[in-house]
């Protein structure tokens, strides 16, 4: 970060503006929004300066620059379109220490003036430390169509209570889920809507009926965190992700993904690997447990659909016995994932009516699957966890009468930067595997269907 961003209350001090022209009256008219005491120094001004000097808004001194101007000043701005006269403002300021910016150029900048979506109390600041002014005015109009112009009235009124609900919930971590369920909820949607009356209605009675027991209840959110692009995650996903207190994680979940946790979350990793297991199912469903005992909000975050090969099944059974308040978030799962972006459609009219997820984890070096279903012609078979037991899988599929050529994909990390796609037979693809050693986690797919990626692959990826 080059620029400390801040917020400065310049209200009623002084602030100096060097130049009379439509710059200068621009930059003069943002700090008089700011409600700063503003003096423009210039021998000439331009029609929009002198509407603010009739307008009586500023006071205007009718001269060259000097620099005892600057003795009574806060900051200053110089927007003249003489060089020196710029250099000069600037070498005074350095003197006597005075924050200086002169416009249009980043080097004799103490401060930058950012892109502004003004929506007060809430003001939304876009810079690009000066690289590319534009670019920053761009992304400010994309907030702007983000952010409404009622979230001011938002926060108008919701800081007109700060004080009543200080007093009445004494813990921060109270007033937080407080406030997040105003934020998020009736009286957010009544205000923004415009209707701000009914809203300050709903807030009132809020505020009057919640208890502070009922804000200091643990409850645990399993959420599926897709299978690694981070824009693949839910808006509801995102929204627990950034409510929690603490996340277990999962091996699966991406660290983009992760980047996405509220930043004052404590994050703990339970992930499980194939041999080993770093916590053990049992002492996970128990950790859930323990931490919303404590009246925690607790983020169980796993890779996919945490209902899919996922043992969410499992982690919420032992909630629901003690009667811990819990919410499932279903995630994009690896095969529809990985089949989007390998360009594999897992049905298709003419190739594949059906589609079956299938564990291809070995027991005992075995694998106990309904080969008679499996090899059924017209159907797409995804395999997760299927890279350690491929020869056993390809060779049983074909003593039980798959085609021996019919086409496999193997799609390592898929929807990451590192996704990978094989395309080979039943017959080819274990040998294939042994010879490129896919990494984990890496998803098989068996069908017809594995040929289209030839002519829909799309996903591109860029180093
Ligand atoms: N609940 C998860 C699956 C967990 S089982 C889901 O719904 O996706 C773990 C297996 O999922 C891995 O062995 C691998 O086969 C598959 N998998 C998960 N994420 C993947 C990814 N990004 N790319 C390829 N395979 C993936």
């Amino acid at each position: 970060m080059d620029y400390l961003p801040l917020f400065v209350d310049v209200k009623n001090r002084p602030c100096l503006v060097v130049g009379g022209g439509d710059i200068a009256a621009r930059k003069a008219g943002l700090l008089l929004k700011a409600q700063a005491r503003v003096t423009l120094v210039s021998p000439r001004v331009s029609i929009s300066t002198q509407a603010l000097i009739n307008a009586e808004k500023i006071q205007w001194v009718n001269a060259l620059f000097s620099a005892e101007l600057l003795n009574e000043s806060i900051l200053v701005i110089a927007a003249t379109d003489d060089e020196d006269v710029n250099r000069e403002v600037y070498k005074q300021a350095k003197q006597r220490n005075i924050l200086v910016n002169v416009a249009d150029c980043p080097a004799l900048c103490d401060f930058i003036l950012p892109s502004i979506l003004d929506r007060s109390p809430i003001v939304v600041a876009v810079s690009s430390g000066g690289k590319s002014p534009i670019l920053a005015r761009q992304l400010r109009a994309r907030l702007e169509t983000l952010i409404p112009p009622t979230y001011g009235r938002l926060a108008e009124l919701v800081g007109r209570y700060r004080e009543k609900v200080q007093d009445k919930f004494p813990k921060i971590s109270m007033r937080r889920r407080f406030w997040e369920s105003i934020l998020q909820g009736k009286v957010a949607d009544h205000v923004l809507a415009g209707r701000e009356q009914l809203g300050e209605e709903v807030f009132q009675a809020m505020l009057q009926k919640t208890q502070s027991e009922e804000l200091q209840k643990g409850e645990v959110y399993l959420v599926g965190a897709g299978p690694g692009d981070p824009e693949l995650l839910t808006f509801k996903a995102l929204r627990l992700m950034q409510q929690a207190d603490i996340v277990f994680y999962d091996r699966l979940v991406s660290k983009e993904v992760l980047a996405l946790v509220r930043r004052e979350a404590e994050q703990v990793y339970v992930g499980k690997q194939r041999a080993w297991h770093a916590v053990r199912q049992e002492e996970i469903n128990q950790l859930l447990l323990v931490q919303a005992q404590q009246g925690k909000r607790v983020l169980r975050l796993k890779g996919g659909d945490p209902f899919i090969f996922g043992r969410g099944g499992e982690e919420i059974e032992t909630l629901a016995a003690e009667n811990i308040p819990f919410q499932v978030v279903p995630g994009i799962t690896a095969a529809s994932g990985c089949a989007s972006y390998a360009g594999i459609p897992l049905t298709h009219r003419d190739y594949s009516q059906s589609c079956t997820f299938v564990t291809g984890q070995l027991k005992q070096g075995e694998l106990d699957l309904n080969w008679a279903s499996l090899v059924q012609p017209r159907q797409t078979v995804v395999v997760y966890m299927g890279l350690a037991g491929l020869p056993v899988l390809t060779q049983k599929l074909q003593d039980h009468g798959m085609p021996s050529t019919m086409p496999v994909a193997l799609v390592q990390q898929g929807t990451t930067s590192h996704q990978k796609v094989w395309i080979s037979t039943l017959a080819e693809i274990a040998a294939l595997a042994e010879r490129e050693q896919p990494v984990a986690p890496t998803l098989v797919i068996i069908g017809e269907v594995v040929n289209l990626h030839n002519s829909l692959s799309w996903f591109e990826i860029k180093d």
